[in-house]
């Protein structure tokens, strides 16, 4: 993508209400655009950022064996009342239609996904599935904050799962955490895994993970070591503990729920009265887990990790793309064109392997404003141009943690780069 046709441009200032780190750099590199308090457009370098989130989320559900579906965000309302849930969730959204018909706006799809499961499931042999969807929510929240932390409409991975014995729920649950300590990691982000308030005095077991920075709402009890954490609130535990998990140290920190998984037990499979048939041929009350992520709000948590007081540093393999490349101005004029005929080259070539480049192809721009954009929107590899670096038969190469740059032969360029993106 060249730079000079990317309609949504960054910012030298940041908005001047950013209430935090993500608000503000996703705002001023031109990663979303707030339309009112807590709702966001996603522009291009956001969205591709997004979806490669919701894409490594994906292969994570996938390889679960959960088969991906999308649901409807207008629900009746009867759904709601059969769960007793139009009146008590105060963060529903309600519409009226022009014909007096009522129906809420899906701030999570339980009420949907159960009745939808009951048209196909039978028997037992139907038993275990699991079923998910990456979709929008709304919800009513009293203080939209912190950039898209928490919006009024966000993206989430919800997946619902579908069992007959408590063990065959257990191992799902299990396999789940697993994939989603997974898929954290491949975004970047290093999470607690924090047994939630109330689960250790009820009957079903639930899990948050937390992505620690102080831009998070919840406070927590973790190990400064392994991912063993509590929240506060309820905690066992206090700063100073040795770590019942490995020993290792545990501390006051700050999180931000970046997603959670539920045993529900028979909860809305009662409210619904979502039966099968067993193997003995009688009827049963079906299982049921529920596992969300927050994916907009995840795009944030890993800004609130990710950046310096330059600033975005995304990880690899969720940048909107891989290599910024900046062609520099000369006063010359056969060099100028010797520069863009170079950047124009090494732009194909890397295209052509599949590396995703963004050049900075503006002929007005100076290094200093290329420069200062690289680091704002933070793509890992920064490649310079210019009549320096060509005198050398060589580019300027920058990681965009490095603190140095170096350079590299014009001919070695592709390879180099092709082993940067492939490395971990
Ligand atoms: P929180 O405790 O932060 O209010 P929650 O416990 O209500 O969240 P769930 O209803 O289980 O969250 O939703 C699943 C995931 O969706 C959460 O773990 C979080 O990552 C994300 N999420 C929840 N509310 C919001 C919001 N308002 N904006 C963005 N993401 C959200
Ligand atoms: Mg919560």
């Amino acid at each position: 993508m060249r730079y000079s046709k990317l309609f949504s441009k960054t910012s030298k200032n940041a908005p001047h209400d950013t209430d935090s780190v993500n608000a503000k750099y996703l705002s001023q590199a031109g990663f979303v655009d707030q339309e009112m308090a807590g709702v966001y457009t996603w522009l291009p370098l956001g969205l591709r950022t997004l979806r490669k989130v919701e894409q490594i989320i994906r292969e994570e559900m996938d390889a679960l064996g959960a088969q991906e579906v999308f649901m409807p965000s207008l629900q009746p309302k009867e759904y709601w009342e059969t769960t007793d849930r139009w009146e008590g969730v105060d963060i529903l959204f309600k519409l009226e239609s022009q014909t007096g018909k009522e129906y809420a706006l899906g701030c999570t799809h339980e009420e949907v996904v159960t009745p939808l499961v009951q048209k196909f499931v039978e028997s037992y042999k139907d038993l275990p599935f699991a079923t998910y969807q990456i979709n929008t929510k709304f919800r009513d929240e009293l203080r939209a904050k912190s950039g898209v932390l928490r919006g009024r409409e966000f993206r989430m991975k919800d997946m619902y799962s579908f069992h007959t014995t408590q063990e065959s729920l257990t191992e799902f649950y299990n396999k789940t955490l697993e994939a989603y300590v997974k898929a954290y990691a491949r975004c970047g982000l290093k999470v607690k895994v924090v047994q939630a308030s109330g689960g250790i005095f009820t009957k079903n077991i639930s899990h948050e993970f937390q992505a620690l920075t102080d831009a998070g709402e919840d406070k927590l009890i973790a190990c400064e070591n392994c991912e063993f954490g509590q929240n506060e609130e309820v905690a066992t535990y206090k700063a100073g503990d040795t770590c019942p998990k490995c020993n290792g140290s545990l501390a006051q920190m700050k999180g931000v729920e970046v997603g959670n998984i539920f045993d529900l037990g028979t909860k809305y499979t009662d409210a619904f009265k979502l039966d099968i048939t067993n193997d003995a041929g009688e009827k049963q009350r079906v299982l049921m887990g529920c596992y969300g992520i927050g994916t907009s709000r995840l795009v944030g948590a890993i800004v609130e990790t990710h950046h310096d007081d330059k600033g975005i540093v995304w990880p690899k393999s969720v940048a909107p793309f891989h290599v910024y490349l900046a062609s520099l101005k000369s006063k010359d004029e056969a060099v100028q064109t010797r520069i863009n005929t170079v950047s124009q080259e090494i732009y194909e070539a890397l295209s052509d392997e599949g590396i995703e480049v963004l050049w900075d192809d503006r002929a007005d721009a100076s290094p200093g404003e290329k420069f200062a954009n690289a680091d704002l929107i933070g793509l890992p590899l920064r490649i310079v141009i210019s009549e320096k670096t060509l005198k050398e038969d060589s580019v300027e190469w920058k990681g965009r943690a490095d603190s140095e740059a170096r350079l590299v032969k014009i001919g070695d360029v592709e390879d180099e780069v092709e082993s940067f993106v492939e490395e971990k």
